[in-house]
């Protein structure tokens, strides 16, 4: 796969099969692009639901990538698992029932189940991901999915909490980008039949993209949620293998807040648990969640963020 030719100006379109390519990028977004070089091709086929390829690279080590966008890869994933999980279970003194829609590479189960959880339903489109991931990127969720307190449903995340009748503690979205099967996971409906099923002390964590290159759907997302809970905090991270690096999540629920939690008790928390994480850390639990002033001003205003217009 490698020519060593770093001359190469970046390609909108990367395609595996061509024998030279060593660079991979996600299409541009917004007049943006970044690359990687990769040394490798491990897998490459169309499932039910998406192209699944999964490609070595010099800096991120292995990668997973679904419809030409990274989804997780070896060396960053613990930040991007940490931050979705860690601040809305440790704000919750005591998640037992938690719903996990999405996360086909395990990582998030994995921090989950870090958590004293009784029961994790993991709801995945897409059982060749978890197949795909388990096999060739099995550092990222080790062997979550065998554990006892662990269930996989193969369906649309969307279809499985319209019909459920559970009352969760946490439901955790970790899907790709709101475009096809994963666009319905962002939308107010969604979140009114999450509402539903959520116990009044519950948590709700969702991914939310870019707030540099997605700010329409980040805002839709914010809005959809403030539409239906009374605490919707967006907080921001950087995962330096996704576009534009800075990363958001939003947080909601029906009053629980992860800022009204003392300090000690987050730190406590942690303690009890025996959680040893690599990003996240009690300072960043707050501090995560202090916003750029553009970012706050958007939000509260009836306008996307865009810095690049
Ligand atoms: N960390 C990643 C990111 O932010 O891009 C997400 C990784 S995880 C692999 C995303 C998973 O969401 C995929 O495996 C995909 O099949 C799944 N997914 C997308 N839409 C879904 C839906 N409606 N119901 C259940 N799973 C869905």
């Amino acid at each position: 796969v490698s020519d060593g030719d770093d001359s190469r100006p970046p390609t909108a379109d990367w395609r595996p099969s061509r024998a030279k390519q060593d660079w991979f990028a996600e299409p541009p977004l917004r007049g943006f692009q970044q690359r990687v070089q990769t040394t490798k091709v491990c897998y490459r086929k169309e499932s039910c639901a998406q192209r699944i390829e999964v490609v070595d690279s010099v800096p991120f080590g292995r990668m997973l990538v679904l419809d030409g966008a990274v989804q997780t890869t070896e060396r960053d994933e613990f930040i991007y698992h940490e931050m979705l999980v860690h601040p809305a279970l440790l704000c919750h003194p005591d998640p037992r029932q938690v719903l996990l829609i999405g996360g086909g590479d395990g990582g998030a189960l994995r921090r989950i189940l870090q958590h004293p959880v009784s029961t994790v339903t993991m709801v995945e489109l897409d059982s060749q991901v978890v197949e795909v991931s388990q096999r060739y990127l099995p550092s990222v969720g080790g062997t979550a999915i065998l554990d006892h307190r662990a269930s996989l449903l193969i369906e649309d995340g969307v279809e499985f909490v319209k019909h459920c009748d559970l009352k969760l503690d946490a439901v955790i979205v970790d899907s790709t980008d709101p475009v096809g099967p994963a666009k319905a996971l962002f939308a107010e409906e969604f979140y009114r039949s999450v509402h539903r099923i959520l116990a009044d002390d519950g948590v709700f964590v969702t991914q939310s993209g870019s707030p540099l290159l997605m700010p329409a759907e980040l805002h839709e997302t914010y809005h959809n949620l403030r539409q239906v809970f009374p605490v919707v905090r967006l907080y921001l991270t950087p995962v330096p293998s996704y576009p534009g690096t800075l990363w958001s999540f939003t947080f909601a629920s029906k009053g629980r807040d992860p800022l009204g939690v003392e300090p000690g008790v987050i730190r406590q928390r942690l303690s009890d648990r025996a959680i040893s994480p690599h990003f996240y850390t009690s300072e960043l639990h707050f501090g995560a969640f202090a916003l750029p002033s553009f970012v706050e001003e958007a939000l509260k205003g009836g306008r996307p963020i865009d810095l690049l217009a």
